[in-house]
């Protein structure tokens, strides 16, 4: 099980391969200041993770990758439903990431339909190209329901920068990340079936204010979005005893608030 609150496992089918033929670690790029203390970074970076590249996620991307079919292929013979974030240690939709992979993860997500897929991404132009594409090659109108297409943003910029783009990928299910909060937001919601907030979380975690945190769960409720508040922060403006900010009873009651998308929805 994963120790993020919002999904049950983290699947990786996209990392670096040793000369050995190990599994080498991950690799991404930042893209904006919600990247500063990126913590697939951080653990990719821990010599106690065997696996562990140690490379920045900076730079030119490493040449050796590997799609772990093998990842891919348990979807469909996974029995109990379970919510699978995929490619949490990077960005599905990166540059460096081919498009042919893209098709094969929605393949296997299609082919696995009791299981749900959560991808999130920083590069939604990237998504939006691939999902069409995809969907054209397919005769889908939209990607089915199980798969669900979510937006990171931090701060004002970036939700005015990603998320029009999100409200054009054709899903039943688009989401919004909105961690870690780096100040007050103004989010738009139309089209928008589910939002996650919650401060950052680590050493070098940047403050974050529960005033921003509740204009968020506020903003939902008033639109009737089911809104999901993973943590406060590791840098909250309230003293708070969990390390991350994220033990629910000792959020303020109008935050205890975890609500999952309604899963009704047109096929
Ligand atoms: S996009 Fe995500 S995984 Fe990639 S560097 Fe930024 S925070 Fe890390």
């Amino acid at each position: 099980m994963s120790k993020i609150q919002w999904t049950d496992v983290t699947d990786n089918p996209i990392h670096l391969i040793k000369p050995d033929g190990k599994h080498g670690g991950h690799w991404c790029k930042k893209i904006s200041p919600g990247c500063a203390n990126c913590y697939a970074e951080a653990q990719n970076q821990k010599p106690f993770y065997g696996w562990a590249s140690m490379r920045p996620y900076t730079g030119n991307r490493p040449t050796l990758f590997l799609l772990n079919l093998d990842i891919l292929n348990s979807w469909s013979r996974q029995r109990a439903p379970k919510k699978h974030f995929v490619c949490s240690m990077t960005d599905l939709f990166g540059d460096w990431v081919a498009t042919e992979w893209q098709f094969e993860i929605f393949d296997a997500m299609v082919a696995a339909p009791k299981q749900t897929f959560q991808v999130l991404t920083k590069r939604p132009q990237i998504a939006l190209k691939s999902i069409e594409e995809y969907c054209q090659i397919n005769g889908l109108e939209k990607l089915p329901s199980n798969i669900w297409v979510g937006v990171s943003v931090e701060s004002q910029q970036y939700a005015d920068e990603r998320i029009p783009v999100l409200f054009q990928v054709p899903a039943h299910i688009r989401f919004l990340s909105v961690e870690p909060l780096l100040e007050q937001v103004f989010l738009p919601l139309e089209n928008i079936s589910w939002v996650i907030v919650g401060g950052e979380s680590g050493s070098h975690a940047r403050l974050c204010r529960v005033e921003w945190i509740q204009s968020v769960v506020n903003q939902c409720q008033k639109s009737g979005v089911p809104v999901f508040v993973k943590q406060l922060g590791a840098r909250s403006s309230i003293t708070l005893q969990d390390s991350k900010g994220g033990d629910i009873s000792e959020f303020p009651k109008s935050l205890q608030v975890r609500n999952f998308p309604k899963l009704k929805v047109e096929v």
